[in-house]
């Protein structure tokens, strides 16, 4: 078993993301007053001086091997189950040109999704602030995670589902110890519940980007990006976007590399991806808006991506802009055969919401604005053992003779 180590820590003020207001770091904090979320910033040459780039090297492949660059300030305040670094898995099959495809396979994670990089970092900090009881709306995924980093640290957990939630993700949430609930509204509509109930209940609100540490944590998948990839980052990274803490947090890593000297020249073009069920993001990015309007009527088989609206939708805008990304989306029906394809030709099962970065890829291959010659990086977000599959229903007899050329 892991025992953690105590590290100098190198937080120094938490900042509006809006406006730069400073805020005192060790401190509980929601959004900023202009109702922004607020971004962890580091002493970043205390941190370039306290550690190498060739000593991580020695240290377990986790996300706690950025320590210095995490905000938890006391080792005995780490919740973990285990947050390794995830496999970097190439798709060979589907290479057209010199450039290579690549698969960051975040379904390993605990309880089988990249939502327990947020929620380790922002149930350790609620732990190292004294926080005792967390709420959040879920399309499922950060439910199950926030519920098994309570639970292991003693907290109690509230949360609420869209009506439409997959099963499976409801069920996991309940038997991972958490009081939850379905409602008959959408993901927005179950924030509401959390904020409104705040008062009554005393729960801190571990919503998207509400609390400021799942950035924190979801900001490792770019440190281990850097890591993994020998601090020459690939050309392209293609990031099923919903809430988009992930595309903000790995932005904020590159920043963060780049200030300390540890990665040069060129970032990867980010690019958000979302269904064509739900695509606030793309819409904005397209008319040339800072912020998104709620997209009505949302709907796609990829649940994870079923955002409506987005607190940090200006923040997602900004990294895919400043890293001359774009966003893009991808109706249902290529999700899914981008999944089965993925799974059939390479083994590689992906979640719904990683089939659309694939999906997304072929189609932007097909546009022209990603080139065959790049290296592109996909997110697979979560295992697809998670996710309803095709049915199955050929049976055998064993009363009957088997006909063999009939398999
Ligand atoms: C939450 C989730 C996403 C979206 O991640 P954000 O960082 O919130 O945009 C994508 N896929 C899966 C499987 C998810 O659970």
């Amino acid at each position: 078993m892991q025992k953690f180590p105590d590290r100098p820590t190198f937080v120094t003020h938490l900042e509006c993301g809006k406006t730069g207001t400073r805020y005192a770091a060790d401190q509980l904090h929601g959004l900023s007053e202009t109702g922004s979320p607020l971004i962890v910033r580091y002493d970043l040459s205390g941190i370039a001086a306290a550690v190498s780039r060739d000593e991580l090297e020695n240290r377990p492949a986790d996300l706690w091997r950025y320590r210095e660059f995490l905000p938890v300030r006391r080792a005995e305040n780490i919740v973990s189950l285990g947050e390794i670094m995830t496999p970097l898995i190439e798709l060979a099959g589907f290479k057209t040109g010199e450039g290579r495809v690549i698969v960051k396979d975040e379904g390993r994670l605990p309880t089988g999704s990249f939502k327990a990089r947020g929620l380790c970092m922002a149930v350790s900090m609620a732990k190292e602030l004294g926080v005792t009881k967390l709420a959040l709306p879920t399309n499922g995924n950060a439910g199950a995670a926030m519920a098994a980093y309570a639970g292991r640290a003693g907290m109690k957990s509230y949360v609420f589902c869209p009506d439409d939630t997959p099963e499976i993700n409801v069920r996991e949430i309940a038997a991972q110890g958490a009081k939850v609930w379905r409602v008959n509204g959408l993901i927005n509509d179950c924030g509401k519940i959390v904020g409104a109930g705040k008062e009554t209940l005393g729960w801190f609100d571990c919503s998207t980007l509400k609390e400021p540490y799942r950035i924190e944590g979801k900001k490792t998948m770019g440190l281990e990006l850097a890591d993994q990839f020998n601090w020459q980052l690939p050309d392209v990274i293609l990031y099923p976007t919903g809430g988009g803490t992930g595309l903000i947090g790995m932005w904020k890593a590159f920043q963060e590399l780049k200030e300390i000297g540890w990665i040069q020249g060129r970032l990867p073009r980010m690019v958000a991806v979302q269904a064509t069920g739900c695509a606030p993001i793309v819409k904005a990015f397209d008319e040339g808006q800072q912020h998104a309007e709620l997209w009505k009527d949302a709907h796609t088989v990829a649940a994870g991506i079923r955002v409506p609206a987005a607190i940090g939708d200006f923040l997602i805008l900004n990294a895919v802009r400043e890293s001359e990304g774009f966003a893009t989306a991808v109706p249902d029906d290529a999700i899914l055969k981008a999944r089965d394809e993925a799974s059939r030709r390479e083994g590689m099962l992906m979640c719904p919401e990683g089939a659309a970065t694939l999906a997304a890829y072929q189609q932007e291959l097909e546009s022209g604005r990603i080139s065959a010659n790049e290296t592109c990086v996909l997110f697979n977000c979560a295992t697809g053992l998670k996710y309803p599959l095709p049915a199955m229903d050929d049976r055998i007899d064993v009363h009957q003779p088997i006909d063999f050329t009939s398999l």
